[in-house]
């Protein structure tokens, strides 16, 4: 559909805000040259309630008249006729219907073309006082377009809105690609067809693009741009960024229609305060207006609560990795020495039974993969117990941790020395024969015998006796458990041959030793 078959449908549709009786008639009165002040008056009078109202405002700050006014012809002399029928228009339009109505906020949007109406006034009293409530009821009905594609095309209207919201596209523009026109064309038409003159049709037309207006009545033009302006005013009230949209302005109302910077400031610190009581003239509810400064403000402390919150997030954050970092480390750490406590004997620190058998079965099946010999010890000491009976059990203990000790120290880092049981422990020798574990043997079995064992100005000598196994696990099937076996009989033959001995396990049961 172009936009004319759109407005065409508009036209005849129940869409349309109905005018009232007066303000119709008004239009058509007006519209006419030879109508007098009088006859205007006189249709006004007519509807007694709307003269009330009118009466209402034009005795208030809103004309600021130093005399009062107690009839309509009386108003209609001083203020003329285009200020009556503004005030006749602005009642007749001034009656929202519906507050909210599906996606479409008309509290907002009635808010909106208040402060637009009276922007539109305040901008153009600066200019030219004469056509102050010419563009009071432009300003106001500028919006008239919007109500009317809201009304029409409600899901179109939502995606408009929506459009403008998240990405900042302009009204005209998002209306025409949703909906295939705009609101300054359908309202400007609508009121060309309700009788309204060109010098309101015009400005409705071009109000959102004054360049757009190709004619030459300087009165128009200027219209055009002040309630352009006015447009520009309620967007600070939407935008997410009103500080450019107020600079915007500045640059603009210099430029359009020439105000000084005095006058620009002047007007920006209290358009708000005039909505405020304008809507109260015209008995017209509204949310507090707030002031273009307390907008500023207000988007600048989101501004810094954003950042802020960002940064904050950002520490907090940074703060989480790094405890979580250090979490990690200490749980390492804990899990690292809970591993060794599971391994290690908690008396004398050397690796306990579990661990030997596991570490053997590995040996066991290194040995096999690569060819090599794997030696075993077994160690007891000798006469422990009456070690125990003489010195006592602390003794003792102090005894078996010394005995750790000096074996550990003979050893090579990737021999195992793990403690068996009591008394008792097992020396893994990989990739050892049987001639240099027996060395091994003595040489350990030296090393104890010449250890000076002390504990608290007590000291002792100590010896142990070793039986030796050693294997080729890739040759002989042998099991774990026959190399322990063995070990342990070669271990008993020592302890037979008057102990602090070594025997190497012979299969022939021919025990060799020293
Ligand atoms: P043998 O030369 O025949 O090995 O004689 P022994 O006395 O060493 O052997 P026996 O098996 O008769 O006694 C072992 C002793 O070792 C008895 C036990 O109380 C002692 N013993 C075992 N474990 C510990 C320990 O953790 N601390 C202390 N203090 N003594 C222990
Ligand atoms: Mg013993
Ligand atoms: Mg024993």
């Amino acid at each position: 559909m172009n936009k004319e078959a759109i407005l065409k449908t508009i036209l005849e549709s129940d869409v349309l805000p109905t005018l009232s009786p007066v303000a119709s008639k008004l239009i058509t009165i007006t519209a006419n040259e030879d109508t007098t002040i009088s006859d205007i008056a006189e249709l006004v009078s007519k509807d007694i309630s709307l003269s009330a109202k009118i009466l209402k405002v034009v005795n208030s700050a809103f004309y600021s008249f130093p005399q009062s006014i107690v009839t309509i012809q009386q108003a209609a002399s001083i203020l003329g006729t285009n200020a009556v029928r503004s005030l006749v228009l602005s009642f007749s339009f001034l009656q929202p219907s519906r507050s909210n109505d599906g996606h479409f906020n008309y509290a907002s949007f009635w808010q909106q073309s208040l402060t637009e109406a009276v922007a539109a006034r305040r901008l153009m009293v600066a200019v030219d006082k004469n056509d102050a409530e010419e563009a009071f009821v432009t300003g106001l009905l500028q919006n008239l377009g919007v109500l009317i594609l809201a009304r029409a095309f409600p899901e179109q209207y939502r995606q408009v809105e929506e459009a403008m919201e998240k990405e900042g596209c302009n009204r005209c523009q998002s209306e025409n690609d949703l909906i295939g026109v705009d609101h300054a064309f359908i309202g400007s038409e609508v009121i060309r067809s309700w009788g309204f003159p060109d010098a309101l049709v015009l400005p409705l037309r071009h109000h959102a693009d004054p360049k757009s207006y190709g004619g030459k009545d300087e009165n128009i033009k200027r219209l055009c741009r002040v309630v352009y302006l006015s447009g520009l005013i309620s967007r600070v009230y939407r935008s997410n960024s009103p500080e450019a949209i107020v600079a915007s302005f500045h640059k603009q109302a210099k430029q359009l229609v020439g105000l000084e910077e005095r006058v620009l400031t002047d007007f920006l610190e209290n358009v708000h305060a005039e909505v405020n009581q304008t809507a109260e003239y015209f008995e017209f509810q509204i949310n507090e207006q707030k002031s273009i400064a307390e907008i500023l403000q207000i988007a600048n402390a989101e501004l810094s609560v954003l950042n802020l919150s960002y940064e904050e997030m950002n520490r907090a954050l940074v703060e989480k990795t790094v405890k979580l970092e250090l979490l990690t480390a200490e749980l390492e750490k804990k899990n690292h020495q809970l591993e060794l406590l599971a391994n290690i004997d908690g008396l004398t620190q050397a690796y306990n039974h579990r661990y030997f058998q596991n570490f053997l079965d590995l040996e066991i099946n290194r040995s096999k993969r690569y060819g090599r010999s794997l030696a075993l010890l077994m160690v007891d000491i000798d006469h422990f117990k009456k070690l125990n009976d003489t010195f006592g059990h602390q003794v003792g203990d102090e005894m078996l941790r010394q005995f750790c000790d000096v074996c550990r120290e003979e050893l090579r880092e990737y021999d195992l020395f793990a403690r068996y049981g009591g008394e008792e422990f097992a020396v893994v020798l990989p990739e050892t024969a049987i001639v240099e574990a027996e060395a091994v043997a003595e040489k350990l079995r030296l090393a104890i015998t010449r250890h000076h064992f002390e504990h608290n100005e007590q000291s002792c000598r100590v010896t142990a006796s070793f039986g030796v196994f050693a294997i080729m696990p890739a040759e002989e099937p042998h099991s774990k458990n026959d190399l322990i076996s063995f070990a342990d009989q070669a271990l008993f033959q020592a302890k037979k041959k008057g102990r602090n001995k070594v025997v190497v396990y012979s299969s022939k049961k021919k025990w060799f030793g020293c």
